[in-house]
């Protein structure tokens, strides 16, 4: 029986290059953002700089995670106690985390069969509610038809906030992921596409909400050590008003993404040879269902989702058990009870009303939607002995 012995947690060695900007950063022990010679910028300053060169974006600001990058950017957009935010309901569970944390209320839009947000529930949604505030997290990397979706947020004049932890490097119809709303936060997280461990990073091209977030992020009145920033007059405005919340990034995690944003460019498209072979192997097995990409889709397959239609609550669990057995991580969204990383949005029950909402489509689509990693230290052959393994475990199972 074929097995698959690579691990599907193991990304690949930090660039020796921010290996050693990380040591010199440890050498001098000026690991604070703020702890900087006269006349030294600091790693995190220079990352924000080359993030929003590499965003085309005017301004950035570097924080403790994606989640709480998340949070801060809804503070500074103006979300307040109460504030209805809609939000797809396929998403990881930072991002109601976010909302939650921001005093707001959470309305969930339903998903598609190809994991993007459904645009018509979306218009109903934003009508029914009048809420002003969207939080759209590209799930897995899957990006709803943009062109559809700002019509809405043009429609209701939403506020919008992509979640982009999963399409940095990557873009709609040539225009990058993260510039079509307000604002958009990314994650450094090791399993994102930079690792420093922890991180995130929020871009923006408004004045007053870069100041806002850069004051609520924790810099004290050091915000024009900042170079990705308004100038330092509009902060005049906030600074006294924005509560300290703590959650910036230290220069030695900057030294270790900014070798790594220079080859961002260059992994996804490694990314996407993996994905895309993989894709094309999963589509060949009968009973497998891969999501329909509309050709403006600019992903990065760094991890790949699939249906198995045929299958109940039960043979999911066995296609998991099965294809553990053989070395092949599947994780899965529709569990009832949450699990590792993964959770549907009815175990979200500090917004006591999502235990009982009744999304149909995002259920359906859930209970039977496969997720895999698909790391860079994996290959093209590593790619058919897994897709060799999941067609035998269908096969044995009967689920084509
Ligand atoms: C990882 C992730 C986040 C949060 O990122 P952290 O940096 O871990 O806080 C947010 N949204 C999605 C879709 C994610 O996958």
């Amino acid at each position: 029986m074929k097995t698959f012995t690579k691990d599907f947690t193991l990304q690949e060695p930090i660039p020796q290059e921010g290996i050693e900007l990380a040591l010199g950063v440890m050498q001098t022990g000026r690991l604070h953002r703020y702890n900087t010679m006269p006349g030294e910028k600091g790693y995190a300053a220079e990352l924000e700089e080359a993030f929003a060169a590499y965003m085309g974006s005017r301004y950035c600001l570097a924080c403790a995670s994606c989640g709480s990058a998340l949070y801060i950017a809804l503070k500074s957009l103006g979300v307040q106690a109460g504030d209805t935010v809609l939000c797809n309901a396929y998403t990881l569970a930072p991002v109601p985390g976010a909302i939650e944390n921001a005093g707001g209320k959470i309305e969930l839009v339903e998903i598609t069969d190809d994991y993007t947000i459904d645009i018509d529930d979306l218009d109903a949604k934003a009508a029914r509610t009048g809420a002003r505030f969207f939080l759209l997290s590209h799930m897995r990397g899957h990006m709803a038809n943009m062109d559809k979706v700002m019509e809405v947020v043009r429609k209701h004049n939403l506020i919008l906030l992509e979640d982009c932890a999963h399409t940095m490097g990557g873009s709609w119809d040539g225009k990058k992921s993260g510039t079509f709303g307000h604002a958009a936060c990314y994650s450094t997280q090791t399993y994102k596409h930079m690792n420093s461990g922890e991180g995130g990073l929020l871009i923006t091209n408004d004045d007053l909400v870069m100041a806002r977030a850069i004051m609520y992020s924790g810099s004290y009145m050091l915000y024009t050590a900042h170079t990705a920033r308004p100038d330092a007059s509009v902060f005049e405005k906030v600074k006294k008003v924005t509560p300290n919340f703590s959650s910036r990034m230290d220069n030695l995690r900057a030294a270790l993404l900014l070798p790594q944003l220079k080859i961002l460019d260059e992994q996804c498209r490694r990314w996407n040879v993996l994905h895309d072979h993989m894709a094309a192997r999963l589509k060949a097995i009968p009973g497998v269902v891969c999501p329909q990409r509309d050709p403006r889709e600019g992903y990065v397959g760094s991890s790949i989702q699939w249906n198995l239609p045929k299958a109940g609550y039960a043979d999911i669990e066995t296609f998991i058990a099965k294809c553990a057995e053989r070395g092949v991580s599947v994780k899965w969204f529709g569990n009832k009870e949450p699990n590792g990383f993964t959770s549907a949005y009815d175990s979200w029950q500090y917004f006591p009303y999502l235990a009982t909402l009744d999304l149909p489509t995002t259920r359906r689509v859930l209970a039977t939607m496969c997720d895999m990693r698909l790391p860079l230290t994996f290959s093209v052959e590593d790619c058919d002995v897994i897709a060799d393994i999941i067609a035998e475990v269908v096969t044995e199972m009967g689920l084509r």
